[in-house]
């Protein structure tokens, strides 16, 4: 039965919550819904204003903040308390921007290189999850005001190459903002979405997503199977996009004009018209063959081949974004069965033209391309809301997770590269007799040794009732979630005891640190593998010693003195071998002792049988 409530805010019947799609850009941000009759995916937009909200924040006087086109009105006139471009800076440290500090006009600060950037605001700082909130609580109150119901649950996108701690950031900026953060889902496999691809369970599909904005350029390669994405490669230049073209065109006009830098620095007014200007003449040529409008008093004319010719060099960058991704991919144009045009500046023609023409295949560009993704995030929306349960989001692993074994070693459950969601399991045992506990330490890294690899967590499972070493059946299973979280689970089969824990991943570790793990654990390789072979002939050698020392606990009277002593001076040579010995001669240590003890032991089997087959009837 359906539920119906009444909002005492607003007075009004309320349906179910809705949970809307947020496509939170570099350079423009939206919201989008599943229409309640339709169906079908829609931007939100107040009557007739516009769906885009430019993702800028502004810092006024008297702590009065505002966000979008109130905000871009400021860029030039007040620039130090005019935030753009944020995205940017989420998850990153000084030492990641550095070389493009002068792209900011704003204060980009930090402590010490290696630490998260904060942007200064007068005596204020704010981290970039912080900027971000400020555009997010925006949307949601958009959201409400045309909605006329709260917003509290959002689906919100992020550029596939994204991390897990750029993720992470923009998950507490939503929460920053008052939004119940669902899901993280990635641009373009939102943008797939929105054209319904990977709706169908029986379809294969590998597409290109090309996606041009205002201040990034990303390609990105999905296969889609089964309803299920995985990102194959991706690629692009995060400081190209349709402001370089509009810089072009006020590049070319103020050549024309014949002015000097310092009469350009000194009219700061000009530079902002012109800035405005020239974006207009982009979007007009979008449309038209000529462009023609005045700047203080000066006019500014321009063919769309004119257009063309000034902005060739920088379509041809992403052309060759395009290549490299394919080779990644280990893919060429051929196998691309479908291309989606995201992102305004793929309104050009001659950004279609560049992009058909080099991966000669259907080009799919009949939704707005600055409103795909949000679009696409709504339908990711409508799915979580239980309205199509098949759909799954595939992502991969950086790392390698297992759990530590006897000697320290690490035991892989989930290799690093595996598709998730995942979920594998193992059997282990105890190592003492009468062990009522057992330690299960999770680790994520390449490395044999747990030591060299990263700690997630640790927990012990309990309560395991007394049994003899090796009898107990634990079954440790890793599963990771869509989310890229990691739920650890232990369970000790025969008596039923179990304990779980959750683990997110890779929270934390930046790209670079994972590379520097894969490349530690590459030039390591050997050195670990003759450690493993180490650790594992020294765990051999103790359950020899213990094994032995039961057995004959259990049955000296049948052993002969001779025999006894032997074996314990075997043993005893085991036991300071094992600490200072190398492999080879823990390996000879071992094979002595079991040399020794094989006569009796064998003796003793055959006695048992015998005393088993005497009670028998054959
Ligand atoms: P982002 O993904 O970076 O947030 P968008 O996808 O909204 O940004 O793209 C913004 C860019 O698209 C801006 O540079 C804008 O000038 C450009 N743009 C928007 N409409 C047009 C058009 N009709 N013709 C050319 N460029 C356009
Ligand atoms: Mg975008």
């Amino acid at each position: 039965m359906a539920k119906i409530g009444i909002n005492i805010a607003t007075g009004s019947l309320q349906k179910n919550e809705m949970i809307v799609g947020i496509d939170l850009g570099t350079t423009n941000s939206l919201v989008a819904i599943i229409h309640p009759e339709s169906k079908g995916p829609i931007v939100l937009k107040e009557h007739d204003g516009a769906a885009l909200v430019p993702s800028i924040v502004h810092f006024g006087a008297n702590n009065l903040v505002s966000v979008g086109d109130k905000a871009k009105e400021f860029l030039i006139e007040d620039p130090h308390n005019t935030i753009f471009s944020v995205k940017r800076l989420m998850g990153k440290s000084y030492k990641d921007l550095k070389d493009h500090s002068s792209y900011f006009t704003y204060k980009v600060i930090d402590d010490n290189t290696e630490s998260l950037v904060k942007v200064q605001v007068g005596e204020k700082f704010y981290s970039p999850m912080e900027l971000s909130s400020f555009i997010l609580k925006e949307l949601k109150e958009r959201a409400e005001h045309i909605l006329k119901t709260p917003v509290t649950r959002a689906v919100i996108t992020v550029p596939a190459y994204f991390n897990d701690s750029q993720r992470q950031a923009t998950r507490d900026a939503g929460k920053l903002a008052g939004l119940d953060v669902l899901r993280i889902i990635n641009e373009p496999t939102a943008a797939s979405l929105a054209y319904g691809l990977g709706l169908n369970k029986e379809e294969v599909k590998t597409v290109a997503i090309y996606d041009f904005g205002g201040g990034t350029f990303d390609i990105s390669i999905l296969r889609i199977t089964g309803g299920i994405f995985e990102v194959l490669s991706t690629n692009g230049d995060t400081y190209l996009g349709g402001d370089d073209f509009d810089r072009e065109i006020a590049k070319y006009c103020i050549k024309q004009w014949g002015l000097t830098e310092t009469e350009l620095t000194v009219n700061k007014s000009l530079v902002q018209e012109l800035r405005l200007t020239a974006e207009e003449a982009k979007k007009t040529l979008s449309g038209a063959e000529n462009y023609s409008g005045i700047v203080a008093e000066s006019e500014v004319a321009l063919s769309k081949a004119q257009f063309e010719a000034l902005i060739r060099h920088l379509v041809n960058k992403t052309i060759h974004c395009c290549k490299l991704a394919l080779s990644d991919a280990g893919l060429t144009t051929e196998d691309i069965d479908e291309v989606i045009m995201v992102g305004g500046s793929t309104r050009v023609p001659i950004v279609k033209e560049s992009v058909g023409n080099f991966f000669r295949k259907k080009i799919f560009d009949s939704l707005n391309p600055d409103e795909v993704v949000a679009l696409g995030a709504a339908v990711q929306a409508d799915i979580l809301a239980g309205n199509n349960k098949d759909l799954l989001l595939l992502d991969i692993t950086p790392l390698s997770l297992g759990i530590e074994t006897m000697g320290g070693l690490m035991d892989v459950l989930i290799p690093r590269n595996s598709k998730i969601p995942a979920k594998t399991g193992r059997q282990y045992t105890t190592q003492k007799d009468g062990q009522s506990s057992m330690r299960i330490s999770v680790y994520q890294g390449e490395r044999d040794l747990v030591k060299n690899n990263r700690k997630l967590a640790e927990f012990n499972l309990t309560g395991i009732p007394g049994m003899p070493a090796g009898l107990p059946k634990v079954e440790v299973s890793f599963l990771v979630n869509a989310d890229g979280i990691l739920v650890v689970t232990a369970k000790e089969l025969r008596s039923g005891v179990m304990q779980s824990i959750e683990v997110k991943p890779q929270y934390g570790l930046t790209d670079v640190e994972v590379e520097k793990m894969l490349l530690d654990s590459i030039s390591q390789a050997k050195e670990d593998m003759q450690m493993r072979a180490l650790v594992e002939a020294q765990t051999e050698a103790y359950q020899l010693i213990q094994t032995t020392q039961n057995f004959i606990s259990k049955n000296d009277n049948f052993l002969t003195k001779e025999e006894l002593t032997k074996t314990f001076q075997a043993i005893d040579v085991l036991n300071v071998i094992v600490l200072y010995g190398s492999k080879d001669e823990i390996q000879k240590a071992i094979e002595n002792l079991n040399e020794i003890s094989r006569p009796y032991a064998e003796r003793l089997m055959d006695d048992a049988v015998r005393v088993a087959l005497k009670n028998r009837t054959i």
